[in-house]
């Protein structure tokens, strides 16, 4: 496994649409392994693969509850709101609140190519649908309705 280096806002391929994975191969596993090392590495709470110079739809997730890969993630069905203050491992030093459905059903493949759906709530919908906004080359900055000074944060 290898750290990768993450790329912020300025870099192009944050802001353009990723393409669909369409191998399961050890190439992808390898991509996988490293964007979830990538990700413990910097602390976040989740990382798509744009961020690290990557232009495919693969997002990784983990917001307590355990690694979620999800590999051309569809959200099927979004309800509810919450409005909390994000941040953006490509965005250092910038916070704000944003608004995101409170519950979210995603459709995804694993890395084996195998289709999955899962159902996130809070925290968990808000960081699906932030990396899953990458995959589209949209930045949370676009959504923030306040922002919020670095060290305000907490
Ligand atoms: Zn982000």
């Amino acid at each position: 496994m290898a750290i990768r280096k993450i790329v912020t806002k300025e870099s192009p391929i944050l802001h353009a649409v990723c393409r669909p994975v369409e191998h399961f191969d050890e190439k992808l596993w390898q991509l996988l392994d490293d964007m979830a090392e990538t990700l413990y590495k910097a602390e976040g709470l989740g990382l798509a693969a744009p961020q690290i110079g990557i232009r495919r739809r693969i997002a990784v997730i983990d917001v307590g509850e355990g690694l979620i890969e999800m590999i051309n993630p569809v959200i099927l069905k979004k309800s509810g709101k919450q409005r909390d203050v994000e941040g953006c491992l490509s965005c250092p030093d910038q916070w704000g609140y944003v608004v995101r459905p409170n519950k979210c059903r995603v459709r995804a493949q694993n890395r084996n190519g195998e289709f999955y759906e899962m159902e996130l709530t809070e925290l968990g919908a808000r960081c699906a649908c932030h990396e899953i906004d990458h995959l589209d080359g949209k930045l949370f900055l676009e959504l923030v309705d306040e922002f919020v000074e670095p060290g305000e944060e907490a």
